[in-house]
């Protein structure tokens, strides 16, 4: 079932997209179009000894089969973790343009992404391609195979890695679907271990206590915040936005 209330989500990893995996199932549930776009394919992350290439294979199944459990559309563009950031430097329109197509292809109403100011220069230089692409998408004077989307759509910071300073503007009651987002969560089966012994992060936990420290805030069990993004044209009347969110 879709309707005029397409979501695209765009995140660098295959796994950045649990900081708001509850609210892409909820979404799902209520028969939102939704689509998670994943910019990079995971190829240095995990698997330790692998070959990049094994890596990204499984990082693709992993990611698929965290979709289904999600309810939700994936778009893979594929790039490596080794090339992301030369490739943007070599030709940044070449990459721009990939991303303006992600956005001709799903035509969005709503913008869930990374915020430019995360942890990880992956994370902040996807942020940036989308946000840009997001814009030059809607201009039909930007020739290329797809037809201009409809509109820049509204945006949503999701939550940064915690560490950073965030305010959140709003907080999604994920409560009914924290068990969907631990299953996806379990998907991603090659960041198990290499984040515990890696990011020195025990993920369970770290999860665990991010979403109940939200739901406090809130007031509910569990929680996931976003940010407003306060560029122009991308802060979303509370009306339009209100239909995102269905109870
Ligand atoms: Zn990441």
């Amino acid at each position: 079932m879709t309707d005029d209330r397409r979501v695209l989500a765009v995140i660098a990893h295959p796994d950045d997209e649990t900081k708001f995996s509850g609210t892409l199932a909820l979404q799902a549930r209520a028969g939102i179009e939704v689509t998670l776009a994943v910019a990079l394919n995971g190829n240095l992350g995990g698997l330790m000894g692998a070959e990049p290439d094994v890596r990204a294979r499984t990082r693709h199944q992993e990611m698929q089969q965290a979709c289904d459990i999600l309810g939700v559309k994936l778009e893979w563009l594929g790039y490596g973790d080794d090339d992301f950031m030369a490739r943007c430097y070599d030709d940044y329109n070449a990459v721009e343009m990939d991303f303006r197509n992600l956005f001709r292809r799903v035509d969005p109403h709503l913008l869930i992404v990374l915020p430019p100011y995360d942890y990880h220069h992956h994370h902040n230089k996807v942020s940036e391609l989308a946000l840009n692409a997001s814009i030059n998408a809607s201009n039909a004077n930007i020739k290329s195979e797809y037809p201009a989307s409809s509109m820049i759509p509204w945006t949503l910071y999701c939550q940064p890695q915690v560490g950073r300073a965030f305010a959140p503007s709003i907080y999604v009651d994920i409560t009914s679907t924290y068990d969907v987002k631990i299953e996806a969560l379990k998907a991603h089966k090659s960041q198990h271990q290499y984040i515990k012994d890696h990011h020195r992060t025990d993920i369970w936990t770290h999860i665990e206590a991010t979403a109940r420290y939200y739901g406090a805030a809130c007031g509910v069990t569990y929680a996931e915040p976003f940010a407003l993004c306060e560029r122009y044209n991308r802060p979303a009347p509370i009306q339009e936005l209100a239909r995102f969110f269905p109870a």
